[in-house]
């Protein structure tokens, strides 16, 4: 059994889903298709919540309004008139999911209330993939991914229960194999106990497949793209990128780490536990090689990889007495930015200093810094952007670095890391 997943860009129009149809025809059977949102339409979903949540439920309904339009022309333009009519009402059960979230904006919290209402995205972009590939003559069954992921009720930023999913999955899949070749379900969403639906984080999809393919012994994970695979830098920032044909779970994760926008973090973990590979295709051009991710790779020279992290501010505590910085001291700050829920990117220390790199945000750090400002001399350096570049060269190094204000440097024989300005 393999695992496809199709993001956003890949089905934004009927037309691209069209397209899909032949990746799906040369695919190996059994095959489970983890499928996105529409195109930007989570983007639109998050703000009816917003909407709802502000009190503002006539905005909410009205924004509802463009959704409906959107995928029902999506639908019409996608299988015609009859085929439109005939699924209207599952679509239509689908608005009212989100009429009822909006009506709970307000009094339940704002991350159930988003989660409720977000989540239909991929309810709606699944129900019409499913129908079309019928029509094309590709029997498949669509699945709920809400009867088989199962998480607590940590709304937006749940924990998803491996054993329990792992069971509702197989004993939901299996069987509708025996009957089917294709599955067409979710990504990004979940359940709790008590039937609340959940968002796994945005960009979820590819960790949902990764649970899929986790929870079913799949061969291999393949997630399409509209890129031909992974790059060594942002094309985007640095024009020379070259494309990476093999790289290990563990490059990833660091890539992850240092800020790199490739796959979602939380993907690797449970490939890497079954050592199920994940290939990022283009969905533009299936014979493009792309990029196999997997446990080991044969002696492979990696090209530099340079990640760059933007909006970061760089924090510089020293105590208001001059005492040291101590291990106590150092957790003790630590737990204070845990409670502001601001993440370290970064960390240097010498006997009186402390140097964090954060990422900027205007409201918590406020906060934070009112806090630690009560023991210490706190001193901010605002836009910065903490680059990483793994198995760099000093020639790379000179590159990346040209016109560009270093205030803290950090070095291994692998890997430097520079916070610039
Ligand atoms: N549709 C969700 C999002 O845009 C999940 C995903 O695309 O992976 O974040
Ligand atoms: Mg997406």
């Amino acid at each position: 059994m393999k695992i496809y997943k199709f993001g956003g860009a890949s089905i934004a129009t009927p037309a691209a889903m069209k397209n899909l149809l032949s990746i799906i025809k040369n695919a190996d059977i059994p095959l489970v298709i983890v499928v996105s949102a529409f195109g930007k339409t989570t983007n639109a979903l998050e703000q009816i919540a917003a909407a709802a949540n502000d009190g503002d439920k006539d905005k909410a309904r009205e924004l509802l309004l463009h959704i409906e339009l959107s995928h029902n022309n999506y639908a019409l333009e996608l299988l015609g008139e009859e085929g439109f009519q005939q699924l209207l009402p599952r679509l239509q059960e689908c608005y009212t999911e989100i009429q009822w979230a909006i009506d709970d904006g307000g009094i339940q919290s704002k991350d159930y209330v988003y989660d409720q209402i977000v989540c239909v995205g991929e309810l709606l972009s699944t129900t019409l993939f499913s129908e079309y590939l019928r029509s094309e003559g590709l029997h498949n069954k669509w699945l709920d991914a809400r009867d088989m992921i199962r998480t607590d009720s940590i709304y937006r930023d749940p924990n998803v229960d491996l054993e329990l999913s792992g069971t509702l999955t197989r004993n939901i899949i299996l069987p509708a194999l025996q009957e089917v070749k294709y599955i067409v379900t979710q990504g990004f969403i979940g359940c709790t106990d008590e039937n609340n639906s959940t968002t796994l984080g945005r960009e979820g999809s590819d960790y949902s497949a990764a649970l899929f393919a986790y929870m079913l012994d799949a061969v291999s994970v393949t997630i399409w793209k509209d890129v031909k695979g992974l790059y060594n830098a942002d094309p985007r920032l640095f024009p020379n990128a070259v494309q990476i044909d093999e790289i290990t779970y563990i490059e990833v994760i660091e890539m992850a780490y240092f800020g790199a926008q490739v796959i979602h973090p939380k993907t690797i973990k449970p490939l890497e536990n079954k050592n199920i590979p994940l290939y990022v295709k283009c969905f533009l051009d299936e014979s493009i090689k792309g990029t196999c991710i997997k446990k080991e790779i044969d002696a492979y020279q990696y090209p530099p990889i340079i990640v760059v992290k933007k909006n970061q501010v760089l924090l510089n505590i020293r105590s208001r007495d001059l005492s040291f910085i101590t291990d106590d001291s150092i957790s003790k700050i630590y737990n204070t930015f845990a409670a502001h829920q601001i993440k370290i990117n970064l960390m240097q220390n010498s006997a009186i200093n402390l140097r964090l790199g954060v990422t900027y945000e205007a409201e918590r750090l406020k906060k934070l810094v009112d806090v630690l400002s009560r023991d210490h001399i706190v001193t901010l350096d605002k836009d910065v952007e903490i680059l990483t570049i793994r198995h760099y060269t000093n020639n790379i190094l000179e590159d990346v670095m040209r016109g560009k204000l270093r205030l803290l440097e950090q070095k291994t024989p692998n890997t430097i890391r520079v916070v610039v300005q």
